[in-house]
């Protein structure tokens, strides 16, 4: 098969679209002619309506999906109904995520479980459900979630966050090798700190308060000065990994973080 034949990024769904880094893919992946299927929880539900509204009037087809990733019949869904609204699924954003901060000893089991039901199992199930349509389809397809520096490096204070993130890494590169062969890559985002209301306090994500990356840089170890970014850097790895010149890049987890994984 020729892979750059064979492969167009289309129609993309990207999960937890609603805020953060995930709107920035968004916009960026709309603003180069992809269409796409946004997924968000509940609370979400209007800004990501307001998003879907503001990218159609742009000339792209969009389809909102509220939906849990944590949940099976609701990705399987998402998958089908993306599917079924825009007529393929090319390209899948397995971004939706969630942190919890607290020491190993205070971690309890139910906190340790939702993260890894949201970080693992929902990009698991996003994997799972966007290769199976990609194979069907015999074109080829990105597949691509969220890792992040702390799923490359232990971390105090986010046992449960940093865990997920390394499995999210072993998911990419296992799935990586069970797909080259369908000219489907498969990698992931490695992002530093990234000015988004998860960095922002990841104590109180609801709030949303805090000072713009500073309590994940002192979990980090880093001091104030340390290099931070808008979540357009993400954007726009993943609008390079989308492309199909890409296709002999896959397994990777990609840091974005303006040198904190090295230094
Ligand atoms: P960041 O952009 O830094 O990764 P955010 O907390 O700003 O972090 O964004 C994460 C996104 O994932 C949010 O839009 C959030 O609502 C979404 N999300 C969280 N849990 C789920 C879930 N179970 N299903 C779908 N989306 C989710």
């Amino acid at each position: 098969m020729a892979p750059l034949e064979s492969y167009a990024p289309r129609v993309a769904l990207v999960t937890g679209a609603g805020q953060g880094i995930g709107r920035a893919i968004a916009l960026r992946l709309a603003s180069e002619g992809i269409d796409l299927a946004l997924n968000d929880i509940p609370r979400n539900a209007e800004v990501l309506d307001e998003l879907a509204k503001e990218l159609r009037e742009k000339g792209r087809r969009v389809v909102p999906l509220i939906a849990d990733v944590s949940v099976e019949e609701d990705v399987k869904a998402m998958v089908e109904k993306t599917v079924e609204e825009l007529g393929e699924l090319n390209v899948m954003i397995a971004n939706a995520g969630i942190a919890h901060v607290a020491p190993v000893v205070e971690t309890t089991v139910e906190a340790w479980e939702r993260v890894f039901a949201v970080n693992v199992r929902g990009t698991m199930l996003c994997y799972k459900y966007a290769a199976a349509q990609m194979i069907k389809q015999g074109h080829g397809g990105r597949i691509i979630g969220a890792s992040s520096v702390m799923g490359k490096k232990g971390c105090p204070m986010v046992s449960a966050y940093c865990s997920s993130k390394f499995a999210v890494r072993g998911l990419t590169q296992s799935l990586a090798c069970e797909l080259a062969q369908h000219n489907i890559t498969v990698n992931a985002y490695a992002p530093g700190v990234i000015l988004t209301a998860m960095t922002n306090n990841p104590r109180d994500l609801d709030k949303g308060e805090g000072k713009h990356g500073d309590s994940t840089k002192s979990l980090l170890g880093l001091p104030p000065s340390a290099p931070d970014a808008e979540p357009e850097v993400i954007a726009s790895i993943v609008s390079y990994l989308v492309k199909p010149e890409t296709y002999f890049i896959t397994g990777q987890a990609i840091s974005v973080d303006g040198g904190v994984y090295m230094s």
